[in-house]
C-alpha cells in the first residue's frame, strides 16, 4: 500500500479516485491550474455562458417549469437556486427524503418555497430503500452507496417526465475534488455517475441484478438511457460559478439559512452536512476504510483557499476527524434496518482498514 499525504493538503492517497504528480495530488494540482495557471477560468466569460444558457431555456416555454434543482436544504442547494430564481426561472426543487432529516435541516429545506421555488418531497418506497440500505451498509459498508444514485437520478427523471429543460446539478465533484482534467465538463453523462455516483460498475441495475430486487422498483435510482438524457440539458452549477463553500453559505444565510451552535459532529464547520443523519455513517466509514473524514475535506478545501495553513489543517484533521459516531446520527438507521448497536459497530470493525487506521495515528504528514 503506497500511503502518503499530499504535499500542499492534508489528502491521504487512500482516497478513491486520488491521482497525483510528485506526491502532490490532482485536486491541488487543479485547483492552482483553475486560479492562477494555463487553464484559468474565464468567469466572466462563463458568466454570459449562464446567461446565454437562461435566455436558451427561457425560449423553450416549457409548460410548468424551467429548471429543477436536486435540493438538500444545505447551503449549496440553497445557493443553487438562487442563481435560478434571480433569473426569473420557475423553480422545481425536489427534496429526496428517507426519513431521516434532522430538525435544522427540515427548517432549512422549508426556506426553498419562500424563496420563491416550487419544492416537492419525494420519498422513496421505504421497504425496498430499507433493503438498499441495509445491503449497502452491510455488504458495503456504505449506507449511502444508491442514495447518491437516486439523488442525481430523481431529478433527471422527474425533467424528462415533465418537460423541464433544465437541470441545474451541484459540484462537480470530479473536478473539484479529484483533479479530473477535462475542466469544461459541464453536464451529467453516464461515465460521471459511473465514477462519482454510483459505485464504480455498481450501478442500481447491477445492485438489483445482484440482490434480486426487481429493476422496475429501482428505476428511480438510476439515470435514463442517453437518448432520455439528451433531452434535458443537466448542468453542474460550479462550472458556471465558481464553487466555493463560504460563498453558498453567505447566499443561503441571505434567505435565513440556519447553522448549528457549535461544529457538526466529525468536523470544525458548523454548516456542513447537518441536514440528515446517515451522511454522519457515510462520512465516519470513510474514515475507518480510507483514513480521511469530514475535516479532512474541509481542512483541504480551507488550505487550498488559502484560509489556513497546513499546520492548522493537520491540527484540525486531528481534532476532528477521528471523532467518534455518536448514538444521535445512528440510533434511527440500526432502529429502521433492523440490528442492535453490537451488530452496527461489529460492521464498522469489518470494514476498519487497521494498516490506514494505524498510519493515520501516527500523525506523520509529509
Ligand atoms: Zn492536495
Amino acid at each position: 500500500m503506497n500511503f502518503f499525504y499530499c504535499k500542499k493538503c492534508v489528502m491521504p492517497s487512500t482516497k478513491p479516485n486520488f491521482n497525483s504528480l510528485n506526491k502532490i495530488c490532482n485536486a491541488c494540482n487543479f485547483h492552482i491550474e483553475k486560479n492562477k495557471g494555463k487553464k484559468k477560468i474565464d468567469w466572466v466569460g462563463r458568466k454570459k455562458e449562464f446567461l446565454n444558457l437562461i435566455k436558451s431555456i427561457k425560449k423553450k416555454k416549457s409548460p410548468f417549469f424551467d429548471a429543477v434543482v436536486g435540493v438538500s436544504g444545505g447551503k449549496d442547494s440553497i445557493a443553487q437556486v438562487h442563481h435560478l430564481i434571480q433569473q426569473k426561472l420557475r423553480v422545481l426543487a425536489i427534496n429526496v427524503d428517507y426519513g431521516f432529516k434532522t430538525e435544522i435541516g427540515v427548517k432549512n429545506l422549508n426556506l426553498i418555497p419562500k424563496m420563491g421555488a416550487n419544492l416537492i418531497t419525494f420519498r422513496p418506497n421505504l421497504k425496498i430503500h430499507k433493503r438498499i440500505l441495509k445491503i449497502s451498509f452491510e455488504k458495503y459498508g456504505d449506507p449511502d452507496l444508491m442514495s447518491h444514485c437516486l439523488l442525481h437520478a430523481f431529478p433527471i427523471r422527474t425533467a424528462i417526465q415533465f418537460k423541464i429543460p433544465l437541470v441545474f446539478l451541484g459540484e462537480n465533484s470530479a473536478l473539484e475534488y479529484s483533479g479530473d482534467k477535462n475542466i469544461n465538463n459541464k453536464s451529467m453523462s453516464h461515465q460521471w455517475f459511473l465514477n462519482y455516483a454510483a459505485n464504480g460498475n455498481l450501478t442500481p441495475k447491477n445492485f438489483s441484478k445482484k440482490f434480486l430486487i426487481d429493476y422496475s422498483f429501482m428505476k428511480n435510482y438510476d439515470l435514463p438511457n442517453k437518448k432520455e438524457l439528451f433531452k434535458i440539458n443537466a448542468v453542474f452549477s460550479s462550472y458556471y460559478f465558481k464553487w466555493s463553500s463560504e460563498v453558498n453559505l453567505k447566499i443561503a444565510k441571505k434567505y435565513g439559512f440556519n447553522s448549528l451552535k457549535t461544529n457538526s459532529e466529525g468536523t470544525y464547520r458548523n454548516y456542513h452536512g447537518i441536514d440528515e443523519k446517515i451522511n454522519r455513517i457515510h462520512q465516519y466509514l470513510k474514515f475507518l476504510k480510507f483514513g480521511y473524514g469530514r475535516a479532512t475535506d474541509h481542512a483541504c478545501e480551507d488550505l487550498r483557499n488559502g484560509k489556513i495553513n497546513r499546520d492548522k489543517a493537520i491540527k484540525l484533521v486531528l481534532k476532528y476527524d477521528r471523532v467518534k459516531i455518536t448514538k444521535y446520527f445512528y440510533k434511527d438507521f440500526i432502529d429502521f434496518i433492523g440490528i442492535n448497536e453490537k451488530s452496527f459497530f461489529g460492521i464498522l470493525r469489518k470494514f476498519t482498514n487497521n494498516k490506514i487506521i494505524n498510519k493515520v495515528k501516527k500523525n506523520e504528514f509529509n
